[in-house]
This record gives structure tokens, C-alpha cells and sequence, in this order.
């Protein structure tokens, strides 16, 4: 399991790696089927990897495993809120959600 920072390294690549995918979609009008989203999602694995030593290939399972203990990362400044409830970022105050 990650900490707060290593996951919030994590999310971080996360959100590169969702931002290269769409982009690529964009600029090819590729399918998801065509896409092959598990080349886009390593660098995740490979950064969860790196940090915990354990080998997980499902990026999304990683994320969402985070999310329930730590809640999402702030929208605003990337920082991961502190519970699944809070109700704004600690770091900058941008509400949640
Ligand atoms: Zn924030």
C-alpha cells in the first residue's frame, strides 16, 4: 500500500498517463478497443512498482485502492485529500468533488 505522497506520485502519472491517451484518441480517432489502454496505464504500474516492489498490471485498481483509504487527489494542486470525506483540499482549500 502506498503513502500519501507516493500515491500522490502515482496519481500524478495517473493523470499523464489519461491526458497522453485522450490526446492520442483525439489525433487518431482510434477506438478503445484499438488503443490498447494498458500501454498508456504502465507507467503506472511501473512507478507502483518502484515504489512498493510489488507488481500490479491494473492501473485503475491501483488508483481506486488509494482512493478508498486516502480520497482523491485535490483537482486544484494535485495533493491527495486527506480521507475519502473530506470536503476540501488541506493544502489549498479547493473544495472537493
Ligand atoms: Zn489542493
Amino acid at each position: 500500500m502506498l503513502d500519501e505522497d507516493e500515491f500522490a506520485v502515482v496519481s500524478d502519472v495517473y493523470r499523464q498517463s489519461t491526458k497522453a491517451a485522450k490526446e492520442f484518441r483525439k489525433d487518431t480517432g482510434a477506438s478503445l478497443e484499438e488503443m490498447k489502454l494498458q500501454n498508456f496505464f504502465e507507467p503506472v504500474c511501473e512507478t507502483y512498482e518502484q515504489l512498493t516492489g510489488e507488481r500490479l498490471d491494473d492501473a485503475d485498481h491501483i488508483l481506486k485502492h488509494c482512493i478508498a483509504k486516502y480520497g482523491p487527489p485535490c483537482a486544484n494542486c494535485g495533493r491527495v485529500l486527506r480521507t475519502p470525506e473530506a470536503s476540501k483540499c488541506f493544502e489549498c482549500g479547493q473544495p472537493a468533488g
